[in-house]
């Protein structure tokens, strides 16, 4: 699969938690959002952008109305919610979504300034690139040394000043490379992390019980 660019930048978007958001054009209904700006973006851009309000609300509407969930708390910056089968997501203020059912465990998680980061692993990450230099750069960069850091996979897609809480992603690697021939093509298993501010943590993990 083809990676997405960003609807504010331009710039290619890694798919990873926290690092970006989608909304769908059906989930535009009363013309909150103009349809140009829905699609993928880099949450760092739709934070900078003067369109995250409108975004917050198509979510909220969408997550409320259509998908049944119901608010758990009002927060400064957040509006939690759940669903009775046990999601539990944080919408920002700001149109930025967090999934909190799925991270792990909250004391396992690292501390950090002002929150927490949560592991995270993507087991088969598909990068596709027609600029076959980035992927020759990870495959040679893991061959020599096992691993390859997933803030240079950022540097060589020209996006490590899209990337959102930077202290999530400082530690993430490639940790594994399907291997192929391929110059654009590459399968990657991603280990890296999710940053969950202090005024979420109480909302972090399984079903409330
Ligand atoms: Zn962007």
């Amino acid at each position: 699969m083809k990676h997405d660019d960003c609807t504010g930048c331009g710039l290619p978007v890694l798919e990873l938690e926290g690092q970006f958001e989608l909304v769908q054009p059906y989930e535009l209904q009363h013309d909150e959002l103009p349809l140009d700006q829905a699609g993928c973006w880099h949450t760092a851009c739709l934070l900078r952008s003067r369109f995250g309000p409108a975004w917050a609300a198509v979510r909220l509407r969408t997550y409320r109305d259509l998908r049944k969930y119901d608010t758990l708390a009002e927060l400064d910056a957040w509006t939690v919610l759940h669903h009775t089968q046990g999601d539990r997501i944080a919408l920002g203020r700001t149109g930025e979504l967090l999934r909190l059912a799925s991270l792990g465990s909250r004391r396992r998680a690292r501390k950090v300034l002002a929150g927490r980061v949560f592991a995270c692993v993507d087991e088969g990450y598909n990068l596709e690139l027609e600029d076959g230099s980035v992927i020759v750069g990870i495959r040679e960069g893991f061959a020599a040394a096992g691993s390859y850091p997933l803030l240079g996979v950022c540097e060589a897609l020209g996006i490590l000043n899209k990337v959102h809480h930077p202290v999530a992603l400082e530690r993430g690697i490639v940790s594994a490379v399907r291997q192929t021939e391929s110059r654009h093509f590459i399968t990657m298993r991603l280990e890296y992390g999710v940053f969950v501010p202090d005024e979420l943590l109480p909302y972090t993990g399984g079903v409330p019980t």
